[in-house]
């Protein structure tokens, strides 16, 4: 079971900032920007090498989900979503997620 998942079943505790039922934000552990919260489907994909056309509306879901919490954490001057697939992507958490990351200027390209 990934720490995600944890999350999503209350066994470990999280700075939860939204959730409905088909996903939960909550502030990353290791914040790389004053605002960093990951978006996460409540249904355990592992990545986005594992999703499917079925998933579409929830992938859809999950970036709006992203929109609406860059508003409501005041992102007013922009934000950047990231999604790390895979071991050359990054990805050390296997199970799908978004990063949402605002409150300063962020470079590019990425590392
Ligand atoms: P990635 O490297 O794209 O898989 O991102 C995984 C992210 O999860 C990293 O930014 C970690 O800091 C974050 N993370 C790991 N464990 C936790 C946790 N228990 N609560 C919040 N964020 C976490």
């Amino acid at each position: 079971m990934t720490i995600f998942q944890k999350i999503i079943d209350r066994q470990i505790p999280a700075d939860i900032v939204y959730e409905d039922d088909l996903c939960l934000a909550f502030r990353d552990v290791h914040p790389q920007a004053p605002t960093h919260v990951l978006i996460i489907p409540r249904k355990p994909l592992p990545s986005l090498a594992h999703a499917n056309d079925e998933d579409q509306a929830l992938l859809g879901h999950l970036l709006l989900v992203a929109r609406t919490l860059a508003v409501q954490l005041g992102l007013a001057d922009g934000y950047r979503t990231v999604m790390n697939c895979g071991r050359d992507g990054g990805q050390s958490v296997d199970h799908l997620h978004i990063h949402l990351l605002g409150g300063r200027a962020l470079g590019w390209p990425p590392g």
